[in-house]
């Protein structure tokens, strides 16, 4: 019906918005954001939003944290530039690697390769595996596992480990050595009657299926993000990641961590898999690693990964990977920067205390009638739209139903992610509890508007 119509209307919230906004087009007029301050961002208009995703889910420190400013000024007025090839780098790119390598607990890390994007991480990470079987010996295991709904990134190997089809149709992706396991959603996905336990056991057990139909000396590795992130925010459900590595262990298949989105407090613990119990071999780094005033990724690599592609290298050849802005210099020193602030202003504690009042301030919202869930963890957090609060009655996609409640948070001075009827947001790490009120009392206003619409 027209009104139903009228919410779809409300388009360029939708997954392509960030591709159509990536082509640069003014006569889809974008809403140009000119200026940041803090947890807000201001329009050409001086139009006034509270940024609910921190940018895209990276700006933790908010958008106006002088002391980053000053560390780019700083590394720009010494050396604007130098690679990091040949075994020559500079002092930030060696500085952050051996803080990172400090930083990271949950299993030993020896080394750091250097990227600009998530992306980038991941692609490199596909190459590291490889290079890896290949040194030792093992040119078939080759295949990498990935799971429905994941998000690793946008290159042609990154979106073949993605789990979206929206980054599949019509590019001719995945890539034929990439498969898809489940994806962990409990509320949508577990049988009648099934506990969390004993859906992460069907899910482990799926996995492991799929590894012996495949022949597990065709596996190479196994990549997930702690909370999956652009595909709806799903946290684990309880035992998975135990269960989903024992199997992975089983078979030699390399666990690698995606931390893009979770790392450096985002779920309240300094890296995700701190939260899960995760041992990875490798890891992706990005977004808040330098809350995003410059752009950089890293990999974490593993001793014995490390030591094999070492000793190895003379006989393959060098590992000739790497990017001109490898270990950019401005951007290592914002990261260091940036990292340096998380620990003196004891930003997990922040988002700790800050998180209960995210969380609970939201998800009060999880009766309303249209919606089918609230989940979240951290600084995290997503809603899903579904008719008589079910998985499996989704909303009409003509009605727009996300998409209009994203419109009347833009109304009413707040940017949320809206894909389909899935919500997203995570604010900055430093969003006050005043800043909270608001965010959560802009919620409620879109949403009763939204569920006005829906009755119409
Ligand atoms: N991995 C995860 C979990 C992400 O959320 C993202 C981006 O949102 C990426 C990888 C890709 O990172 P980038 O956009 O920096 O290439």
């Amino acid at each position: 019906d027209d009104d139903k119509g009228d919410i779809h209307s409300f388009k360029g919230h939708d997954m392509l918005a960030p591709f159509t906004a990536g082509w640069h087009s003014t006569d889809l007029h974008p809403l140009v954001i000119e200026k940041s301050e803090g947890s807000y961002v201001y329009d050409t208009n001086g139009k006034k939003y509270l940024d609910s995703l921190a940018g895209l889910w990276c700006t933790a420190l908010g958008g106006s944290e002088p002391r980053l400013v000053a560390a780019a000024t700083k590394q720009l007025n010494t050396l604007p530039f130098y690679h990091s090839f040949w075994n020559r780098t500079t002092k930030p790119s060696l500085d952050l690697a051996k803080e990172l390598l400090d930083m990271f607990t949950a299993s030993k890390m020896a080394r750091v390769f250097f990227t600009n994007s998530g992306s980038e991480a991941n692609d490199s990470q596909v190459k590291l595996v490889w290079y890896y079987n290949n040194a030792l010996g093992r040119p078939d295991k080759k295949k990498f596992i990935a799971r429905a709904k994941s998000y690793h990134g946008s290159t042609l190997i990154s979106a073949s480990l993605s789990g979206l089809p929206a980054l599949h149709q019509k590019f001719d992706l995945p890539a034929p050595f990439v498969l898809h396991t489940d994806c962990p959603h409990y509320w949508r996905f577990h049988l009648p009657g099934e506990t969390e336990e004993e859906f992460s056991t069907r899910l482990a057990n799926n996995l492991e299926n799929l590894i012996i139909k495949e022949g597990p000396e065709t596996i190479a590795a196994f990549i997930a993000e702690p909370v999956m992130g652009a595909g709806g925010v799903i946290p684990p459900p309880a035992t998975y990641f135990e269960k989903i590595q024992a199997v992975v262990k089983k078979y030699d298949i390399l666990f690698i961590a995606d931390e893009v989105i979770c790392a450096f407090g985002r779920i309240g613990t300094m890296f995700g898999c701190d939260k899960y119990g995760i041992k990875p071999d490798l890891v992706s780094l990005a977004k808040a690693l330098s809350s995003a005033y410059m752009p950089i990724g890293a990999i974490l690599i593993s001793p014995e990964i490390h030591d094999v592609i070492h000793s190895q290298s003379n006989k393959l050849g060098s590992f000739s990977h790497g990017f001109t802005y490898s270990g950019h210099p401005v951007s290592c020193a914002v990261a260091l920067e940036t990292l340096k602030i998380y620990k003196e202003r004891n930003i997990l504690e922040q988002v700790n205390k800050i998180a209960p009042k995210f969380q609970d301030g939201l998800k009060a919202f999880s009766n309303s009638p249209i919606i089918g869930e609230i989940r979240g963890t951290g600084l995290i957090l997503g809603t899903e739209f579904t008719d008589n609060k079910s998985p499996n009655d989704p909303f009409p996609p003509e009605w727009g139903v996300g998409a209009y409640f994203g419109a009347q948070c833009e109304k009413h001075g707040m940017l949320v992610r809206v894909a389909g009827d899935s919500i997203m947001m995570s604010p900055p790490f430093i969003i006050t509890p005043e800043e909270v009120d608001e965010l959560i009392d802009i919620y409620g206003k879109a949403l009763k508007e939204t569920e006005q619409k829906v009755a119409e």
